[in-house]
């Protein structure tokens, strides 16, 4: 299940590592339909229990809609996709209106928020129960706000085998692996049968 795996160190890197796979040829999709939305939502605790059951509810009652979501989701995730590559190798060339695509979302995510005491803060807060199918992108765009206004994105690196992102945050900065139990061990044991070659 290396869908439910969390290994960006930021939630926006964590959406964007929903669609896994080669470098060059992703092929591992995470998100084929609007439920795998609510899982991952459900996965990162970014929704109550009982909100994720009234969207799940209405998904079932409105698939076109829920489709609609969906392709808003991977939308999205394209954008932040694309623009946090801009800075890896090879670098794909973000598109002119990807951060159109995440302020849109953002503008959206706000515009249904309210503020609310946090420890000494406020912070934006969405009132549970509800059947808005975009509920679930909300905090992601918000996310993805803070990752180009915040994170250290000098640390973020691709994994040496699959296409997933992290940020670094190893004392040494060479993190090489996604996951030691998935990549870090795959590449492993080819180290290991090519030197044990006959
Ligand atoms: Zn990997």
């Amino acid at each position: 299940m290396r869908r439910f795996e969390q290994i960006g160190g930021h939630l926006a890197i964590d959406f964007v590592n929903t669609l896994g796979g080669r470098p060059e040829d992703p092929d591992d999709e995470y998100l084929n339909g609007y439920n795998d939305v609510l899982a991952w939502t459900e996965r990162t605790s970014l929704l109550q229990p009982y909100t994720l059951a009234d969207l799940r509810n209405a998904a079932t009652a409105n698939p076109e809609l829920a489709d609609a979501a969906l392709e808003r989701a991977r939308l999205l995730r394209k954008a932040l996709d694309r623009l946090l590559r801009a800075n890896l190798n090879p670098k794909p060339q973000p598109r002119k209106g990807d951060t159109a695509t995440i302020r849109t979302a953002y503008l959206e995510a706000i515009a249904h928020a309210t503020l609310r005491p946090h420890n000494l803060h406020l912070a934006w807060a969405w009132p549970d129960g509800t059947n808005d199918l975009n509920r679930p992108l909300w905090p992601i765009a918000l996310a993805a706000v803070d990752l180009f206004q915040t994170a250290p994105l000098q640390l973020l690196a691709q994994c040496q085998h699959c296409r997933w992102l992290f940020l670094d945050t190893s004392r040494q900065h060479n993190r090489r692996w996604c996951s030691m139990n998935a990549c870090g061990a795959i590449m492993k044991m080819r180290r290991y049968r090519a030197a044990h070659r006959p």
